[in-house]
């Protein structure tokens, strides 16, 4: 066979990429005034790096917490809503099924997802509510504290050593029986064991990095990685956590946390979590950059790798570094859809 780079690139991204964690409701919300900015803004960036499929996440920004988080949440759906109902190009979807459709009918299919659980307040009966939105995904926490427990923090140690309380074990246990995927991002290492402990199905890190290459809580070790393992769960690699060095935070480095994983626990138990955020974050004063700086760190953007149409920058390096066509299948979708298949 005589097929150049190129076409391979284009061949092994045919079907589309899955990303798990996009915080596109935010960025709706923050341009509510604004009409068709998935079109005008996201698309021609989904369309150059073939996005099949997004993880979009709610979530809900310090500044607007406690007093707002519901309603800042619903108007997140509101406008994910209707952006996506005035585009042929996209579905929101709930099920295996309608994720198949999407794709077959060249739409880019759509997860709900929820990073952190500070919507439902302390009302367990909200999530249903938001289950009937269309959330199919579940993380309980960001990096702070909230009713359900506690975030891994921005340094080695020092979050709570406790793990979830006992509404957030009421939510784990809800969210298994409506059918939602427990995602393990962001949890402290407590909460992430309790959690493994109590469930049953395969659980999912939607985005996260090896803590041997960046060593923060909110990132995952070796053993916890082995733990997603033993349950046939997938982890998505973040690129913007890939090194606490500037010069460190590369495509190949970005790399070697798939290979790290991989050879940990297999190639069937590692997808993308781009967590995409440059774009946010270059529309922030200073000052916001500083207080993200203080809190948690400073992002370190991969340069060839900072939006979505850098994606088969991802394709080409993965064929470098002599990933099979089958592996690299799996990384760029494979892996999310047979967890799609199994969970949804
Ligand atoms: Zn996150």
């Amino acid at each position: 066979m005589n097929e150049s780079v190129e076409e391979r690139i284009e061949r092994l991204q045919a079907e589309g990429i899955i990303d798990m964690h996009f915080d596109l409701p935010m960025d709706l919300y923050e341009k509510r005034d604004r009409k068709n900015v998935l079109e005008a803004e996201f698309l021609p960036e989904f369309k150059a790096g073939d996005i099949g499929a997004l993880g979009v996440a709610i979530y809900i920004e310090d500044r607007y917490m406690p007093q707002n988080g519901l309603r800042v949440a619903l108007d997140q759906f509101a406008r994910l809503y209707a952006e996506t109902a005035a585009s042929e190009r996209f579905r929101i979807c709930k099920a295996y099924r309608e994720i198949q459709e999407a794709r077959e009918t060249g739409k880019i299919a759509f997860l709900i997802t929820m990073e952190g659980v500070e919507p439902l307040g302390t009302d367990l009966n909200q999530l249903r509510v938001f289950y009937e939105l269309g959330v199919r995904s579940i993380g309980l926490t960001h990096a702070r504290t909230n009713a359900a427990g506690h975030g891994g923090i921005f340094a080695a140690d020092g979050s709570p050593p406790e793990g979830l309380t006992q509404f957030g074990r009421e939510v784990v246990r809800e969210c298994e029986a409506l059918g939602v995927i427990i995602d393990l991002a962001h949890i402290n290492p407590a909460g992430f064991e309790e959690i493994l402990s109590t469930t049953t199905k395969p659980p999912i890190v939607s985005h996260t990095n090896v803590r041997r290459f960046y060593d923060i809580e909110r990132n995952i070790s070796d053993e916890q990685i082995k733990m997603i393992g033993e349950r046939r769960g997938v982890i998505g690699v973040n690129s913007i956590l890939v090194s606490p060095r500037e010069e460190e935070s590369t495509l190949d480095h970005y790399v070697d946390h798939i290979e790290h994983i991989a050879k940990l626990i297999g190639i069937d138990s590692v997808g993308i979590g781009f967590d995409f955020f440059e774009f946010i974050y270059r529309q922030w004063p200073e000052s916001r950059q500083k207080e993200l700086a203080a809190k948690f760190t400073t992002p370190h953007f991969i340069p060839d790798l900072t939006n979505h149409s850098h994606a088969s920058n991802l394709t080409r390096r993965l064929i470098e570094r002599a990933f099979s066509d089958t592996d690299i299948e799996k990384i760029l979708r494979g892996n999310w859809l047979r967890i799609f298949k199994e969970l949804l």
